[in-house]
């Protein structure tokens, strides 16, 4: 399987589901590329650290400070294959514009994105990500699309 570049970002109140999520799931995490908001990704490395389990995490600045931004930009530039995104349902955020902008972007390119663990779950294990002569359908955005 082709090394996969992995966004994760939980809010405060779903950090600990995105980390025993990780831990749960760390043997293929580990084999791929992990871009993270600040404090999720500190928090995934310390878990994955303390557990001897090596994996290429960076850190982005935290959410409400960018770093929902720098992810969708990464996404902008397609550089992101899939993202898990642990929003808190229950809570206003600061940063409401910027994971707003996270969502819409991913759907604009097409990149898959889990909001809750089952769907995290399905993701990693689909066969797609290895099957022979599949490529994802783009948006038919014909309108905007432009040479
Ligand atoms: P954090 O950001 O991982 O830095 O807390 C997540 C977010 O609030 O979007």
């Amino acid at each position: 399987m082709k090394q996969l570049t992995i966004a994760l970002v939980a809010h405060d109140h779903r950090k600990a589901d995105l980390v025993e999520w990780a831990i749960f799931n760390a043997e293929f995490l580990s084999q791929h590329r992990l871009v993270c908001t600040g404090t999720t990704g500190s928090l995934v490395r310390e878990a994955f650290e303390k557990k001897g389990i090596k994996a290429d995490v960076t850190c982005m600045n935290s959410g409400p400070l960018g770093g929902d931004a720098e992810i969708a930009a990464l996404v902008v530039r397609k550089q992101v294959d899939l993202a898990v995104f642990l929003i808190d349902d229950l809570n206003a955020q600061p940063h409401e514009a910027d994971i707003q902008m996270l969502l819409r972007q991913c759907r604009i390119h097409n990149v898959p994105i889990a909001c809750n663990r089952y769907s995290a779950d399905l993701m990693i294990t689909s066969s797609l990500w290895e099957k022979a002569g599949y490529t994802p359908t783009e948006p038919k955005y014909i309108k905007y699309k432009r040479k």
